[in-house]
């Protein structure tokens, strides 16, 4: 790489336990009065309390691809209380709603994220209207502050995080061969992968391990720092034409291509990804999302397609492991 253009998107990022705590100062540091909540009461609870006088109403219908009926009526909750600001707490859902409502208003967003989605950090927004998901990247809806609370994550049951885990490292796989690709997001996709393929295995094995939770969530916004820098490639198209057509779940799909989508790159630790990924609760192939070979047939790269479908692992290249192993042997020998 002998050129290369990067820029440092502007977002503050606070990090660490019970950093939920800060909501109320975070808030007030974007000048905010009147917020708009929004998140299911698992967690929008605790964050009204913090809010306290601040909380001007609550919003819990969030869905998965932010639906636009879902936003409208979001946007009339905006008018009646005279709302300037929104705090959303959840998953990649309530997130997109947060960023949808940005849209319309240019309102400021400070998002305290709960799974390891990774949308916080980008200035793209998919939304779903009869039946049709749609992507816009507009600068308007960037979040302005995340506050990521390890503390939030360690509920999160072991097949949700497994999955969404794999889906942060899918914006890590990517950012290694995107075109885009600069000296600061290879270091940033290392980074992320390192402690995600760390700490999964030891999120399943103990969901409530700290360190291990502290591990996904800082590599999870390493990985989401890499999806906001540069293009993704195959794996994030093909999600997102079975994700739309299909009706399939985010996370999930992610998690069953990614290691088939690596494959078929060619990448050498691919064999490292389905084991991690066989290693964990979560579906192993499309069939387990409900899909079928004829479904599949007239999509673009049908034959990645076909083996995700069935859970057929592809021949591919050694892992340098093994290559390691192999010349080794051939000496021993
Ligand atoms: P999600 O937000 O729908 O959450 C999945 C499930 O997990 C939900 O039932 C939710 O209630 C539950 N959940 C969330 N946090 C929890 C916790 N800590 N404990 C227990 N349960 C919890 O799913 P997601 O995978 O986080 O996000 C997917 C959505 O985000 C999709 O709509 C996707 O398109 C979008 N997304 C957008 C971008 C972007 O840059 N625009 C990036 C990634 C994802």
């Amino acid at each position: 790489m002998t050129s290369f253009t990067y820029a440092a998107n502007p977002v503050r990022v606070v990090f660490g336990r019970g950093t939920l705590g800060t909501l109320g100062d975070e808030a007030r540091r974007l000048g905010l009065r009147r917020v708009l909540l929004v998140g299911s009461p698992r967690y929008a609870d605790r964050a009204a309390e913090v809010l306290g006088p601040l909380l001007a109403a609550r919003f819990e219908d969030a869905a998965m691809h932010t639906p636009v009926d879902v936003t409208e009526r979001a946007l009339k909750v905006v008018a009646e209380y005279d709302v300037d600001g929104v705090v959303a707490i959840g998953g990649g859902s309530a997130t997109g709603l947060a960023k949808a409502i940005a849209l319309h208003t240019d309102l400021p967003q400070l998002i305290v994220p709960t799974t390891y989605a990774g949308s916080e950090l980008t200035e793209v927004l998919g939304q779903t209207a009869d039946g049709r998901k749609t992507t816009q990247k507009n600068p308007k809806v960037r979040p302005e502050t995340v506050v990521y609370d390890v503390d939030l994550t360690l509920g999160l049951p072991v097949p949700l995080s497994a999955a969404s885990g794999l889906n942060a490292l899918a914006h890590a796989v990517e950012a290694r061969y995107a075109p885009d690709a600069n000296p600061m997001t290879d270091l940033l996709a290392a980074e992320a992968a390192k402690l995600l393929t760390s700490a999964l295995p030891r999120i399943a094995k103990d969901p409530s391990d700290v360190d291990a939770r502290t591990d996904a969530l800082r590599g999870a916004w390493l990985a989401g720092t890499c999806l906001d820098a540069v293009s993704m490639g195959l794996h994030h198209q093909l999600c997102h034409l079975l994700g739309g057509k299909f009706g399939l779940p985010h996370a999930e799909t992610h998690a069953v291509l990614l290691p088939y989508v690596m494959a078929h790159k060619g990448l050498e630790d691919a064999g490292e990804i389905f084991e991690l990924a066989a290693s964990l609760p979560i579906p192993h192939s499309l069939a387990e999302l409900g899909l079928t070979e004829a479904d599949i047939a007239d999509e673009p790269e049908a034959g990645l397609l076909r083996e995700a479908v069935n859970g057929t692992r592809p021949a591919s290249p050694p892992s340098l492991k093994a290559l390691t192993k192999q010349v080794v042997d051939s000496f021993a020998g």
